[in-house]
């Protein structure tokens, strides 16, 4: 369980490095080069931030098949009212989930 990070799509832009709370993402590179690299696959715990926050949609959250994932990733397209979830396999859409951020996180 990580993320994948789609460096073509990448901006450079550091906000998945700033969010991160256990510092797994570095920047490395300079000017245009400036890229986003996941440097602790194995400490990451999946909390998603990094994969919401990125305004490019570069980051993947990839659920290894030694989860039991079977290679599944998800990938978030956020806005301020929304999150639209979608989990891939092997390029092919499985599931399409649309989460609000208003009414998220009441009991
Ligand atoms: S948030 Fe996205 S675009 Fe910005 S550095 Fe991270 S991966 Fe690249
Ligand atoms: S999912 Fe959470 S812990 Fe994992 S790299 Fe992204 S921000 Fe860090």
């Amino acid at each position: 369980m990580s993320i994948r990070i789609d460096k073509e799509k990448c901006n450079g832009c550091g906000l998945c490095a700033d969010i991160c709370p256990g510092n797994l993402i570095k920047m490395v590179g300079e000017g245009k080069n400036r890229k986003a690299e996941m440097a602790y696959p194995d400490e990451c715990w999946g909390c998603m931030s990094c994969v919401k926050i990125c305004p490019k949609h570069a980051i993947e959250f990839y659920l290894g098949d030694d989860i039991g994932g079977q290679g599944t990733s998800l990938i978030a397209e956020a806005n301020h009212r929304e999150i639209d979830w979608t989990a891939c396999r092997k390029g092919c859409i499985l599931e399409k989930i649309i989460t609000s951020r208003q009414e998220a996180n009441k009991y």
